[in-house]
């Protein structure tokens, strides 16, 4: 079976490279005669990457440019993208040639052997800081004890079976975390390991304060686990309470209650910070209900270029 492959690209201000990638894409992809159309998503972008795009759709067939009205986010650049996909597999893979184009035909190989999902998985996590590195497994080790889902070495570098696409399509939230999502609708899966490169060109879109929303939003999406902590921490508070409630009173009426002054800042101190944190996250999981009830559409699209 030599099925339609659509490749879909999230592209923000990507114009140094853009061009490269689209070229390596569609190299691989001729050299190995699979059938294809790119789909490339310029989220917002304040330089020239949407010029670049039109110029290559121009020079190119088989080539879907969209172009959001603002920087909406990478997921939904990549939700946009699998609306648009008409390809019997479709592919994800960055702007930024860190996802290796030559995995392609490796993976559509495995997509035709009757793998629905082809998950291209980080053998080394490339020239990362060592704080990234840490920040990054905690975060995996969090998820997975709040989710039971292992996402460890797992990038947004894959290609999915049509029936996979439409299932991720019809999921309504606003608030979308591909990497789970496409864990948690199953199907058949094989993994590809691959060596991060560094990025040919431009930099990273990914500022601290940026990747600490995304996992936060990727914890509240998937669980609602945070939430039990608060009852758990207040039930661990109330046998605190009793203990030293009854030593309280004890003191009291043996004649012996003076001082104690440190054990009541302490006390407010612990308890003023759980309840704090405790507000914190139910308020997390109430803005979540707050943007989901708005309903409002998780893009806009401003420029479209059809060449299909
Ligand atoms: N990206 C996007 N919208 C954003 C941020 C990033 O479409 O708001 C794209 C970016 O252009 C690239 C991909 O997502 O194609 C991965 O981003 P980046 O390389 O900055 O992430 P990193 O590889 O550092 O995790
Ligand atoms: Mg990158």
């Amino acid at each position: 079976m030599d099925g339609m492959l659509s490749v879909i690209i999230p592209a923000y201000n990507e114009a140094d490279i853009i061009v490269k990638t689209l070229d390596a894409i569609f190299l691989t992809l001729h050299q190995h005669n699979i059938p294809h159309e790119l789909i490339v998503v310029d989220d917002g972008s304040v330089d020239h990457t949407w010029e670049q795009i039109t110029a290559f759709a121009d020079q190119n067939p088989n080539v879907v440019a969209i172009c959001f009205s603002r920087n909406f986010g990478k997921e939904a650049a990549i939700f946009a993208g699998l609306g648009e996909a008409t390809g019997d597999a479709v592919a994800v893979m960055d702007g930024d040639l860190q996802h290796p184009a030559e995995l392609l035909p490796e993976m559509y190989t495995l997509w035709q052997k009757g793998f629905e999902v082809v998950e291209g998985v980080k053998a080394n996590r490339g020239k990362e800081g060592i704080c990234s590195r840490l920040c990054a497994h905690s975060f995996y080790r969090i998820w997975k004890i709040f989710t039971h889902i292992d996402l460890s070495g797992g990038t947004d570098f894959k290609l999915m079976d049509r029936k996979v696409v439409q299932a991720l399509c019809s999921m309504p939230e606003r608030h979308t975390f591909f990497r789970g999502m496409n864990v948690w609708v199953g199907y058949r899966r094989a993994q590809i390991p691959f060596e991060v490169p560094p990025r040919a060109g431009g930099k990273t879109k990914w500022s601290w304060w940026r990747l600490c929303r995304f996992a936060l939003n990727a914890i509240t999406s998937f669980s609602s686990a945070p939430l039990q902590l608060v009852t758990t921490a207040g039930g661990i508070f109330f046998v605190f309470t009793l203990v030293m409630g009854l030593q309280t009173l004890w003191n009291k009426f043996s004649g012996r209650a003076i001082g104690g002054f440190t054990t009541v800042i302490l006390l407010l101190l612990m308890i003023g910070s759980i309840i704090m944190l405790a507000l914190g996250i139910i308020g997390s999981y109430l803005a979540k209900i707050y943007e989901e009830l708005k309903g409002r559409p998780r893009y806009l699209i401003t420029r479209r270029l059809d060449r299909r």
